[in-house]
């Protein structure tokens, strides 16, 4: 064959290949159609059975020379992109995305807001252990100008045989000293039955990385009139902890934070391995606020504050880290609690980096 003939037969490829297109898009454009008309009926967009007698009538009409699996799957091919242009906004775009909403969230409590633009310190013991204890971090984190205390009542152990928190009670001494010294207080609810009764003592519902994918847990989040915090699970995608912050945002609570909290590795140097490219993938992808815990992930008071500087620099919203006034004598996680001093020290030099702006 000349290279006459070839190019005359490229050309007549190339004619095909324009045609195909042109009836692609003029199939698409019905599809739309056929999507209002089944959003009418409140029919589904995916009828199996249609597609079913698609595919049979097109591969009995087949005269070669493609097989007959190659037809099924060249139409099937067609139809999963029809299906996805006739699939609706909602499941396209999630209400968490960017693409839904392109200016940030701003979640605000009591006064203290977090998100477009303003960065928040999250201080407080890993638990609550006693009222003492915890007016002593309240008063240190006043002292300091921190506004926001956490301190955790359901403790969600590894082992059953270690302290499990003071449960209602703990979240009783946190209101009184949140009272005394005007703060807003963060706490892990576990079970979505004390979702209700969270709301009367605490300001910030915290779901804690164990219980990311408890769907029921985040549904009754999404039905709470305080605001979420989300921590990332152990071992979750960026698409399951977008999606678990859907289904609280699309039960009507909007007031959600996010919280790289580290993720599980083979790396045994840090208690977990912190994600610092989370912070920049979630902040383009939602526009709900980011934070980063260095606690839970780095598990190393040595590199808390380096890591602190990184996810701001990567664009995150904000810092929670733990702080007890006996650290050694902590009931969990003693090895990674700063005293009072570290702390303050901490957050003295993360503002003095410039890259903590405050509220
Ligand atoms: C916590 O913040 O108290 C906690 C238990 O963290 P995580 O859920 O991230 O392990
Ligand atoms: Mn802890």
């Amino acid at each position: 064959m000349g290279n006459k003939e070839l190019e005359a037969l490229r050309a007549q490829i190339d004619d095909i290949n324009e045609q195909l297109l042109m009836l692609i898009g003029k199939r698409g454009l019905i599809s739309q159609e056929i999507a209002k008309a089944k959003d009418m009926q409140g029919l589904p967009k995916f009828d199996p059975v249609r597609e079913r007698e698609m595919l049979d009538k097109l591969a009995a009409m087949n005269e070669g020379p493609f097989d007959e699996a190659t037809i099924r799957h060249l139409f099937k091919q067609l139809f999963k992109a029809s299906l996805d242009l006739q699939q609706s906004d909602k499941k396209k775009h999630l209400l968490v995305s960017r693409k839904k909403q392109a200016e940030d969230t701003i979640v605000t409590s009591k006064g203290v807001s977090v998100g477009g633009g303003a960065h928040l310190m999250v201080a407080g013991p890993c638990s609550v252990e006693s009222y003492e204890q915890t007016r002593a971090v309240g008063a240190a984190l006043k002292a300091a100008g921190v506004k926001v205390m956490r301190g955790g009542a359901f403790k969600p152990r590894t082992s059953p045989y270690d302290f499990q928190g003071l449960g209602i009670d703990g979240l009783k001494i946190l209101k009184e000293v949140a009272d005394e010294f005007g703060l807003v207080t963060i706490s892990e609810i576990v079970n979505p039955a004390h979702i209700e009764i969270a709301q009367q003592y605490i300001d910030v519902i915290q779901i804690g990385a164990r219980n990311m994918q408890n769907f029921e847990l985040l549904k009754a989040a999404g039905e709470a009139t305080i605001p979420v915090l989300l921590k990332r699970g152990i071992a979750a995608t960026m698409d399951e902890f977008l999606l678990a912050a859907e289904y609280i945002v699309s039960r009507g609570n909007g007031q959600v934070m996010l919280i790289e909290r580290g993720i599980r590795t083979y790396e045994k140097w840090t208690r977990n391995t912190l994600d610092i490219s989370a912070v920049p993938i979630l902040k383009q992808e939602s526009h709900l606020p980011v934070l980063v815990d260095v606690s839970h992930s780095t598990g190393r008071k040595d590199i808390m504050l380096p890591c602190a500087k990184a996810a701001l620099a990567a664009g995150a919203d904000g810092i929670m880290i733990e702080t007890h006034p006996d650290p050694a004598t902590a009931l969990s996680d003693a090895d990674q609690q700063l005293t009072l001093e570290q702390f303050d020290s901490f957050y003295a030099q993360l503002k003095a980096s410039g890259l903590f702006r405050e509220a």
